[in-house]
């Protein structure tokens, strides 16, 4: 299953994704948030449309998360470029809802930041309530999809600061999509990358994360109840590094797509 939210005559949609003749295109109008049906989109109300290419539609972000859980420091390689200890537990922190940025949208640098950092990393959207799953419990069910996040950081401001609040949460700096998609396997390795105008600057693999997914979906549920559409960022790899105005910033996760940014100054 595929889907992803749109805008179409002033209003938001959520739309599946299916390929037609060999392209992607928005095939049917979901009338609710397919985590409002557990992941049923075939159980939902709907109606036909007339296909939309997705790469003209008007997207907008493919989740309205009650939060976003971000975890840092889950590649070892990354840890040591900036300077820290591999952790021992993982390292939890929040971006805002206000932050999130739709595909194509542009990344604003704040006047009181010299220094802003791409961090392409794999999303994952959760699919219904949880709070304390238990070691035994599979969490995949959990699970709605998988999505492109780009968590932009302030990295003077994140050195300046004891905690990241202000760093990691500028509106524009959550970048998320282009669609939400089950079709591929972070446990068995997903090639997470970025380039920064056609240059490739990260590339990594789920299957080198320090804290598996299983294990970071347990260890948030035990602190805070995970709701449907919650968006969890599961850390980026090694290679991270400045953009300016005028850079353009792709995200790309094996068989999800590109989320793709351009960067300018803040007006
Ligand atoms: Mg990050």
């Amino acid at each position: 299953m595929r889907y992803c939210r749109f805008e179409q005559s002033g209003s938001a949609h959520y739309g599946l994704v299916e390929s037609v003749a060999g392209r992607d295109q928005i095939t049917r109008l979901l009338l609710q948030a397919p985590h409002t049906s557990q992941g049923d989109v075939e159980g939902l109300p709907s109606r036909r449309m007339d296909h939309i290419p997705l790469a003209e539609a008007s997207l907008l972000p493919p989740v309205e998360p009650s939060k976003i859980v971000c975890i840092g420091r889950n590649y070892r390689e990354h840890a040591a470029e900036l300077g820290h200890e591999v952790p021992k537990e993982p390292l939890l922190f929040f971006k805002p809802p206000s932050s999130l940025l739709p595909p194509g949208g542009t990344i604003l640098r704040p006047k009181i930041s010299e220094r802003i950092d791409y961090e392409g990393e794999l999303g994952v959207v959760i699919a219904r309530s949880c709070h304390k799953l238990a070691n035994s419990e599979d969490v995949r069910p959990y699970v709605l999809g998988y999505t492109c996040v780009n968590d932009f950081t302030a990295r003077d401001l994140q050195n300046k600061d004891s905690q990241w609040t202000r760093a990691k949460g500028f509106d524009t700096f959550c970048p998320a999509g282009p669609l939400v998609t089950d079709g591929l396997d972070p446990w068995a390795g997903v090639q997470v990358e970025t380039r920064v105008n056609g240059q490739v600057r990260q590339s990594g693999n789920t299957r080198d994360f320090i804290f598996a997914l299983d294990v970071i979906l347990r260890y948030i549920s035990c602190v805070m109840t995970l709701n449907p559409g919650d968006l969890i960022s599961t850390g980026t790899p090694q290679g991270v590094g400045p953009v300016s105005a005028g850079d353009v910033v792709e995200v790309s996760v094996e068989g999800i797509g590109v989320l793709r940014s351009p960067v300018a100054d803040e007006a």
